[in-house]
């Protein structure tokens, strides 16, 4: 059930967001600390100036783009990028560094985030990651040279660093292998492939069995331990919950993280796994759309559009 997944991919991000949320900055193990019984309840239970459920900048964006896609019929980067600026205008709670600097500096959407990288030398951010549920579930049905090309593009309308292209163009193809049916971790060889040698090296590290996200050399809020550390939760759990769970745990990033594994748990394992007790609290304010807010089932329901 392609469809199902494809809602699990959508779901499972925005579950994975507003769950980690709370525990943002904070140190390993915090979440199972508090809730160390899975399955107990309670775990939605907001913090640190989020409501129980309330989803975070990361599926803001990531509603944004499948708006666009489905008002614009395919991808519109120009378009994307205006609404990634009117939402940045609207005062959201959260707002990466690096997504705020491309998105205020008044450049036009080819330019702003190639000049800002230029300047501060630094745009590795997982904030590509963070927003890629959709446009993969979207992308996959164009096969595998077509979704990582969108997701290198879409990556870069605030990245400009070509790791952040890159690290975004592998999780739209384990998801499209996901809903495919496949294992995506047997899928990662063949990726890496698919990735020019500069930073193929620099994925297949944190992207082998044998890493640990403990064997990070940068803060999980960079791209390559935040992607590794998605894939470490999905090689080493059973199921979406389990899955979440470890990378909450991790702590720092804990809302882009857990959003990235329940990208790839989410297609891996399906909607149906994703917890209702997790999805009846889920809530994505749209600042910059004043009063607008998607629950599970519309969120849903872009997910089966997009996916159609
Ligand atoms: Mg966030």
């Amino acid at each position: 059930m392609e469809r199902e997944r494809a809602v699990g991919a959508v779901l499972g991000a925005a579950v994975g967001d507003a769950l980690g949320a709370p525990f943002e900055f904070g140190p390993p193990g915090a979440f199972t600390a508090r809730f160390p019984e899975p399955g107990a309840g309670g775990e939605m239970c907001g913090g640190g100036g989020w409501d129980p459920g309330e989803a975070t900048d990361d599926t803001q964006m990531a509603v944004l783009i499948g708006e666009s896609l489905l008002e614009r019929a395919g991808l519109d980067l120009p378009d994307v990028f205006g609404r990634f600026q009117r939402w940045a205008r609207g005062g959201p709670k959260d707002i990466g560094l690096q997504t705020e600097g491309v998105l205020t500096n008044g450049l036009p959407w080819d330019q702003a985030a190639a000049l800002h990288f230029q300047v501060n030398l630094r745009a590795a951010g997982n904030g590509c990651l963070m927003r890629a549920s959709v446009p993969a579930v979207a992308f996959a049905r164009w096969g595998r040279r077509a979704t990582m090309d969108a997701g290198r593009r879409l990556a870069a309308l605030t990245h400009g660093d070509r790791a952040a292209w890159e690290g975004t163009a592998i999780l739209h193809e384990l998801v499209r292998v996901a809903l495919r049916g496949g294992d995506p971790l047997d899928a990662i060889d063949d990726v890496l492939a698919e990735v020019p040698p500069p930073h193929r090296e620099r994925y297949a590290t944190v992207l082998a069995p044998d890493w640990h996200p403990d064997l990070a050399t940068e803060f999980n809020g960079a791209v390559w331990p935040c992607l590794g550390s998605a894939v470490w939760a999905l090689r080493h759990t059973r199921g979406y919950e389990e899955a979440v769970r470890a990378a909450v745990d991790l702590g720092g990033d804990t809302d882009t993280v857990a959003a990235v594994t329940g990208t790839l748990a989410g297609a891996r394992h399906g909607a149906g796994a994703v917890p209702d007790r997790w999805t009846a609290a889920l809530h994505v304010p749209l600042p910059g759309w004043p009063g607008r807010v998607l629950r599970a089932p519309e969120l849903a329901a872009m997910a089966e559009k997009l996916a159609a």
